[in-house]
């Protein structure tokens, strides 16, 4: 064995140790580190692109990459990162990470492990908690990006399957055009069009109803009885990124008896919402999707990276992710047969977090957490509109506050990054610019479980601060 890997070896316990001293002292110092760290520590240091011929030893790496490259680490963890949508790490699901690496699983029927069982029951559970059917079936891929790839994947199949072609063998252009239509479909859907073969023109915009994010339903059934006979993928939100508003799932419904499309549902954190009986009733519908997209890295507070995807038709998936190989498991017909149903071949244990923390905290603990977060979205909603520099740009439905800076001057767009960058400067909550009904806005997204009333006040008072500096 070669000194240095025969030396870590021997040092495991030392190793181990000094990474959990590392991360006890982040997550000590997460609530007071800054939300956006300068940009100078965000850079490489000068040789670090170089490869090493003879390396170090892990203690050495380790502290070496702590004491240059900490100080770059944004506290995007913490309970004041509004920005994007970004979930922070239950301690459970933390130490079921560190464990995912420890133990290094394949997860797929390879009969010498348990993960694939645990990926299984973990599905069933958030089957449960979310209020979707046992018809269902369910994988862990790496973000929603890739679950909406997934679902349309199999819709696509299911066009294909609808007209005589098995578009796995024959592949797409035996297909021929597809249509994909939707309101306000996330960005990563087009992406994943575009990785689909089906191409991102496909995407035609769907009108929204006067003064809110949701498709209009009169809208897409003009289409629709205008292209009758054509492929059709219907991409429906629940929970947009700026508002998080739900598309009418039972209109959508009652459409798909007359005009057959497959209907996919992009609920990737508006979709957590279901765990509370309060905020439900939104998904209404959903049970009866082709597919469906839910995060765990943003709602669910698990690390990065991870996310389910559903769907309600297990041989369709199977025939499209299919991997046919003397040394590995048949594509029989189950649910746990991972290695068919996604796009992975090896994967990682990327369950075990979703199961230790649903273990951990229960159904009432992601309740609360959900039901918290929308609570302090709407107390910071409430002070933002009755504040004099702010103002908001749409009611606070759930967990994101969309607003924008009042009485400005000129150009507001520049008015608008100013401030932003005077408020990542300032460090202590990150928000991230967006548009919305053609207006620049800024938006602050609730979802890290550890958000507490004393955060909106702090993240109030740094934007007041930032607010007040000379423009
Ligand atoms: C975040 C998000 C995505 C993309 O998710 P990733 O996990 O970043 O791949 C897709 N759709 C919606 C509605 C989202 O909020």
């Amino acid at each position: 064995m070669h000194p240095r890997l025969q030396q870590d070896l021997d040092q495991f316990p030392q190793i181990l140790e000094r990474t959990r001293h590392l991360a006890e002292g982040f997550l000590a110092g997460l609530q007071q580190r800054p939300v956006c760290p300068p940009l100078a520590s965000q850079q490489l240091q000068p040789g670090d692109d170089r490869l090493a011929d003879e390396g170090d030893g892990a203690l050495a790496a380790l502290d070496d990459f702590w004491l240059r490259y900490a100080e770059g680490l944004s506290a995007s963890a913490g309970p004041r990162y509004f920005g994007f949508v970004t979930g922070g790490s239950t301690p459970a699901a933390l130490a079921a990470d560190w464990l995912v690496s420890t133990v290094d699983q394949n997860s797929q029927l390879s009969h010498d492990t348990v993960a694939a069982a645990i990926e299984l029951a973990t599905i069933t559970q958030l089957k449960n908690l979310l209020g979707l059917p046992e018809v269902f079936n369910g994988s862990f891929v790496s973000g929603a990006t890739m679950a909406n790839f997934v679902g349309m994947a199999i819709g696509r199949q299911w066009l294909g399957q609808q007209r005589g072609i098995d578009v796995a063998e024959q592949g797409v252009t035996a297909l021929g055009p597809v249509q994909v239509l939707s309101a306000n479909a996330h960005s990563s859907s087009v992406k994943a069009l575009s990785m689909l073969g089906i191409g991102r023109d496909a995407l035609k915009i769907i009108d929204n109803l006067p003064d809110s994010e949701a498709i209009d339903p009169v809208a897409l059934e003009r289409h629709l009885a205008a292209s009758i006979g054509a492929p059709t993928l219907v991409l429906a939100s629940a929970g947009t990124v700026n508002t998080v508003t739900f598309d009418d799932l039972p209109h959508l419904l009652a459409l798909r008896e007359r005009y057959p499309f497959w209907l996919h549902v992009d609920a990737a954190f508006g979709g957590v919402a279901a765990c509370s009986p309060r905020y439900a009733p939104r998904l209404t519908g959903w049970e009866q999707a082709d597919s469906i997209t839910v995060d765990a890295h943003k709602w669910l507070n698990v690390p990065y990276d991870s996310a389910i995807q559903f769907s309600r038709h297990l041989a369709l998936q199977m025939q499209v992710f299919q991997n046919h190989s003397a040394y590995l498991e048949a594509p029989t017909l189950r649910s746990d047969n991972y290695l068919h149903l996604t796009p992975e071949n090896s994967r990682r244990f990327r369950a075990l977090p979703l199961w230790l923390a649903l273990k951990a905290y229960g159904r009432s603990g992601m309740q609360d957490m959900v039901e918290r977060n929308v609570q302090l979205a709407q107390l910071l909603g409430t002070a933002l509109a009755a504040s004099e520099g702010f103002r908001l740009l749409a009611p606070v439905n759930l967990n994101v506050v969309c607003f924008a800076l009042k009485n400005i001057e000129g150009d507001a767009v520049a008015a608008r990054d100013r401030f932003i960058a005077r408020l990542d400067r300032h460090g202590v909550v990150r928000c991230t610019p967006t548009l919305y009904n053609g207006q620049p806005g800024i938006r602050a997204a609730l979802v890290n479980w550890m958000t507490q009333e004393s955060d909106i006040h702090l993240a109030l008072e740094s934007m007041q601060h930032c607010l007040a500096e000379p423009h």
